[in-house]
């Protein structure tokens, strides 16, 4: 075409086709998801803003057509469409944060001392990443020789892009109609010419439909196949939760939260009262924020997309579920709010906010419900995402949540071990569950006997063992009182947040022996064998001798049972919360 324009891609994304088109990557057909999502996405956009202008958009469709012998897949939609302009930006730079975050990933693994032989030790790292990320647009280039992309806006004008992948795409007017070489009237048609050796992948009806129904059978518009349609386009929120196989919800989890596990807990409901709702949300297995397809929100972003009527309002919501939510997954569509409201408008506004409220009080509800029924499971999941509920009663300034949030917390405890089980049982018990059970704060108040007035606990980031050989202990359990076990200093911080339960002070054991302490001041200072002279010699003995430039100070101390001596008072106080801040941080 000599009117075409040549451009260069961007310098990120160039790296990113390069890669792309030189891995040996197993999984070459999820360029048929990308591509269908962002047709998808169109089609929403589409609908979206005609009916927010109160017009009708018509049929919207996503149609594929794969013909083996002129080795073609192509894909048109009648969406939104694109000008020239935003075909250069769009498909010349790297939009998606999921692409940016694969290619950093991958220059971590160059880092890593693959230098040598870039393309190819890339390739092999890539082969396992890509189909966790997904890298848009970009994937097409994994079995097209050449892409071409014709769109339109519905103004008449038709644009055209194409490139081989190679560092440079160009850019040329073209007819709007149907057939070859031209745009549809409005949206966008983009044709690839499959490569050779990869004709069976992307170029077979076969194939493609295979893949159709592994990635996309969720897709809310229908998805035709030469003609054929592929899909159910029945939305699964709206359907009863008992006509929702687990197979289909864990498929739609993974399709609407772009996860890789299986959701732990599903939450299917439906409220006409005080707003309408139907829900669909799932609670992830795995920390979503964690591991290879890590993912992260924006602060005031969700997991869920907001529809109305079946109508996408907003991926990832802002301002619908308080920030320690972020994890949870789904569909919420609420007929209640308006289709028209601006992303502004919606941000802020006072439904939205009561409809987050809502759902979070369900989803809180779910939880404390599921953890009754399965404990161990429940466990499981409290081991993994738990730190996003610690989160919600450290961070609740409003308390909305806190009081909800405090039943769901688990701890292992001094008294969990042996209760359960039985010396005789112990060492089978060992081999079958490695794992302690975990206490609720409820569960150890009622099991506190008469006498006790307060909840106690112990920090100690040395694990199980440490714990049960920890001096502070001691006290506690000739008293025959329970201690709960914190093995995260966030835990502590967590303690100071709850304060009270039931009634009962939390109290760090630490401090209670120093109470007692001071109650107790009269008493006598020395051990029960050494005279007050003979223990300031050892004293003395120790910090100088034994631990010079260790330890600030060593004093007698009455508190102990059975152990010779206990470390105290290592930090400042503020130092020390300080640090349990970042230890939260990085958690
Ligand atoms: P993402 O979909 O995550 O934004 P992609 O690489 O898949 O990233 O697509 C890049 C951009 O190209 C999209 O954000 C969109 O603006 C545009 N785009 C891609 N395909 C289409 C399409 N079929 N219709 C309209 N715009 C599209
Ligand atoms: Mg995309």
């Amino acid at each position: 075409d000599p009117d075409a324009t040549t451009h260069a891609f961007q310098a990120e994304t160039r790296r990113l086709l390069d890669i792309v088109t030189n891995s040996l990557y197993t999984d070459k057909e999820v360029f048929v998801r990308e591509l269908v999502s962002n047709a998808s996405d169109a089609l929403e956009k589409c609908r979206h803003a005609h009916l927010a202008k109160g017009e009708d958009p018509g049929e919207l469709v996503v149609a594929i057509d794969v013909d083996d012998e002129k080795r073609t897949f192509t894909i048109s939609d009648n969406g939104l469409g694109m000008t020239a302009d935003e075909l250069r930006e769009n498909l010349g730079t790297i939009a998606r944060s999921g692409s940016k975050a694969f290619v950093d990933s991958m220059k971590d693994k160059d880092a890593e001392g693959n230098k040598d032989a870039s393309a190819s030790a890339s390739s092999t790292a890539a082969t396992n990443i890509i189909g966790k990320f997904g890298v848009g647009f970009y994937s097409s280039f994994m079995v097209s020789d050449v892409v071409d992309v014709y769109s339109s806006v519905g103004d008449g004008v038709g644009n055209k892009w194409s490139s081989a992948g190679d560092g440079t795409f160009a850019l040329s007017k073209c007819e709007v109609g149907e057939g070859d070489g031209k745009a549809p009237k409005r949206g966008t048609k983009i044709v690839l010419h499959v490569k050779e050796k990869d004709k069976t992948i992307a170029a077979s009806k076969w194939a493609v439909e295979s893949t159709l129904k592994k990635y996309s059978a969720f897709v809310g518009f229908p998805v035709l196949l030469n003609g054929k349609k592929t899909n159910d386009i029945d939305a699964l929120w709206t359907k009863k939760a008992s006509e929702v196989s687990d197979e289909d919800a864990a498929a739609f989890y993974r399709f609407v939260g772009g996860a890789m596990d299986s959701p732990a807990f599903r939450l299917h409901f439906s409220a006409d009262a005080p707003l309408t709702i139907r829900a669909l949300l799932f609670a992830p297995s795995e920390n979503p924020e964690k591991g290879f397809a890590a993912r992260q929100l924006e602060s005031d972003q969700s997991g869920l997309s907001l529809y109305s009527r079946r109508v996408l309002i907003q991926g990832n919501a802002r301002g619908l579920l308080p920030p320690f939510m972020r994890w949870v997954r789904g569909v919420v569509d609420c007929e209640d709010v308006p289709l028209n409201i601006s992303r502004e408008s919606l941000q802020d506004s006072d439904l939205i906010r009561r409809l987050g409220d809502i759902i979070a009080k369900r989803m809180i509800k779910h939880l404390t419900e599921q953890a009754k029924k399965e404990p161990e499971k429940y466990a499981e999941w409290y081991a993994k995402l738990g730190v996003f509920l610690k989160e919600g009663i450290c961070g609740d300034q409003s308390y909305l949540y806190k009081d909800l949030l405090v039943p769901l917390l688990r701890f292992e405890t001094s008294a969990a071990k042996d209760e359960k089980k039985d010396d005789a049982e112990d060492k089978d018990a060992k081999k079958t569950s490695s794992k302690p059970p975990q206490s609720s704060l409820d569960e150890y108040v009622s099991r506190m006997p008469e006498d006790q007035k307060a909840i106690y606990y112990l920090v100690t980031t040395g694990g199980r063992k440490q714990a049960e050989a920890s001096p502070y202990l001691e006290a506690m359990k000739a008293k025959g009182y329970e201690v709960l076990f914190l093995y995260a200093h966030v835990d502590e911080f967590v303690m100071q947040h709850v304060r009270k339960h039931k009634g009962k002070d939390l109290v760090s054991v630490e401090i209670a022996d120093k109470k007692k302490k001071k109650k107790k001041k009269d008493e006598s200072h020395t051990g029960p064998s050494l005279g007050e002279k003979e223990m300031t010699a050892l004293c003395d003995w120790f910090a100088t001798e034994a631990l010079p430039g260790r330890v600030t100070g060593v004093k007698p101390s009455a508190r102990l049972v059975g152990s010779p001596a206990l470390l105290t008072g290592h930090e400042p106080e503020a130092m020390r919360r300080y640090r349990m801040m970042l230890t939260m941080m990085s958690d």
